[in-house]
C-alpha cells in the first residue's frame, strides 16, 4: 500500500553531521563554464573545461538531487560556472521544483542572460534568485568582470523584478580600494527597490600565482586599481596574496555605509545562509553582510555541494570530495547513493581555516559552485 504524502514527509530522514548540524541545503554546480572572467575567479582563457561525457546529464543531476531531497535536503540552489549557460536549466528547475521534499529551488547567476530567461525560470518554478554584481560603474564592471556589460546585467535584474522573482538578492564581492567606495551607493539602491544587497568578503581561492617577493613588489608598485589593469593586460586572475591584500571586512563596510546613511537597523529576512541583515530606516530593501572570513559561520553550516561532474563536497573550502558519478554510472541503486551521501555528511569538517592562512589548492570557485 502506498503511503499518503504526509506520511512520507514524516518518514523522511534528516541528515545531521558529527557536530550536530542539520544538513538540508544542497548547492549544485550545473556547469563549470562561465561567460564572465571575474578577476578574482577565473583567468582570461578560463580553466580547462570538463569533457562533456564527464559532466552530469540533466537526468543524472535530477536523480542525484531527488535522492538528496529524500534525505531531507529540502533547499536546492543551482549555480556554476554560469548556470544560465545550460540550455536545459528551465526544464531542470521544473523537475526539481516538482520533487517531493523540495521546498525551495533557487539560482545564482551573473545576470547576463537573465533578461531572456527570467520569465521561463519563474514559470518553471524557480523560487529565489541571486544576481552577482560587484559595481554600479560601467568602466569598473569591464575591469572586474572582463566580459559582458553592466547595462545587460541591470536589464536582467529589471526583468527578474518584473516577473516577480522577488525579493531579489544582489551579491557584491567587496574589494578594498577597488569597489569598497561604492558600498553606500549599493545601500542607497535598497531605498528605492525591493532588493537585498549582500556584501561578501573576498575569499582567497586557488590558482595562486607565484607568491615570490616580486608579487608583493608588483602590489606595492601598482596599488589595487593598478593591479586590476595589470591583470587585464596579462589576462590572468588575482593571486591568493593579492586577494588577501584586497580583503575588506564586513564590519569595515558596514561602517562606511553607516557614515553615509546613518545607523542601520537590524532586519528580519528569511535566508538559508549566514548573512547578517540590516535596513536603512524606511528602505524597501535590505543590506546584508556575509562575513565568512572574519566571523566564520561554519558552526551554522547546513550545506553540501555537488559539482557539475558529480562529486559531493562537504565544505567549499576543504578539498575532500566523493565521486557519485562513477558509482551511479556503474548502476548504483538509490540506496547505495544515499549511503555515499551519508558518508560525506559524516566527514563534514567542523570549519575552514582561511583566516589562519589555509590554502585552497583544489578546484576553483567556478568549478565547485560559489
Ligand atoms: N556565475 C554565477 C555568478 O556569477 O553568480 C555563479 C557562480 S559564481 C562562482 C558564484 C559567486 O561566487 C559569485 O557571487 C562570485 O562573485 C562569488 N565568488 C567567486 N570567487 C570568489 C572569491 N574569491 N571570493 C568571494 N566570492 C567569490
Amino acid at each position: 500500500m502506498s503511503l499518503h504524502p504526509l506520511e512520507r514527509m514524516a518518514e523522511r530522514e534528516q541528515l545531521r553531521d558529527p557536530f550536530g548540524r542539520i544538513i538540508d541545503y544542497l548547492r549544485v554546480s550545473i556547469t563549470d563554464r562561465c561567460n564572465f572572467r571575474c578577476v578574482y575567479c577565473m583567468p582570461e582563457e578560463g580553466f580547462p573545461v570538463t569533457p562533456k561525457d564527464e559532466s552530469l546529464t540533466n537526468p543524472e543531476l535530477v536523480r542525484l538531487v531527488g535522492i538528496a531531497a529524500s534525505l531531507g535536503m529540502s533547499k536546492v540552489r543551482l549555480t556554476g560556472g554560469e548556470p544560465l549557460l545550460r540550455k536545459d536549466l528551465p526544464s531542470m528547475v521544473e523537475s526539481i521544483s516538482e520533487m517531493p521534499g523540495v521546498s525551495e529551488i533557487s539560482c545564482t547567476t551573473n545576470g547576463f542572460l537573465l533578461s531572456r530567461l527570467a520569465k521561463p525560470l519563474k514559470e518553471a518554478g524557480l523560487t529565489r534568485l541571486n544576481v552577482s554584481l560587484d559595481t554600479l560603474l560601467a568602466d569598473r564592471f569591464e575591469q572586474i568582470a572582463r566580459r559582458g556589460s553592466l547595462a545587460e546585467v541591470m536589464q536582467g535584474i529589471e526583468s527578474a523584478i518584473e516577473v516577480g522573482l522577488t525579493p531579489l538578492k544582489i551579491n557584491c564581492v567587496a574589494m578594498r580600494n577597488v569597489n569598497d567606495d561604492e558600498s553606500a551607493d549599493f545601500a542607497a539602491w535598497t531605498k528605492r527597490a525591493p532588493i537585498h544587497i549582500r556584501f561578501i568578503e573576498l575569499m582567497p581561492m586557488r590558482w595562486s600565482l607565484d607568491e615570490s617577493p616580486s608579487e608583493f613588489d608588483s602590489f606595492a608598485a601598482h596599488g589595487e586599481k593598478g593591479l586590476l589593469q595589470l591583470r587585464q593586460a596579462r589576462g590572468d586572475m588575482l593571486s591568493d596574496v593579492e586577494m588577501r591584500r584586497m580583503f575588506i571586512s564586513a564590519d569595515d563596510l558596514k561602517k562606511h555605509i553607516e557614515a553615509v546613511h546613518g545607523e542601520l537597523e537590524p532586519a528580519e529576512v528569511q535566508t538559508n545562509g549566514p548573512a547578517r541583515t540590516y535596513r536603512i530606516p524606511g528602505a524597501l530593501g535590505t543590506v546584508g553582510f556575509i562575513s565568512q572570513i572574519t566571523n566564520d559561520f561554519c558552526s551554522k553550516c547546513n550545506r553540501l555541494r555537488l559539482t557539475h561532474d558529480g562529486f559531493l563536497r562537504p565544505c567549499l573550502m576543504s578539498d575532500g570530495e566523493l565521486d557519485l558519478r562513477t558509482p551511479m554510472r556503474l548502476g548504483a541503486s538509490d540506496e547505495d547513493i544515499k549511503d555515499l551521501i551519508r558518508h560525506v555528511v559524516a566527514h563534514k569538517p567542523e570549519r575552514h581555516y582561511l583566516a589562519e592562512g589555509q590554502k585552497v589548492t583544489g578546484r576553483g570557485m567556478s568549478q565547485i559552485g560559489g
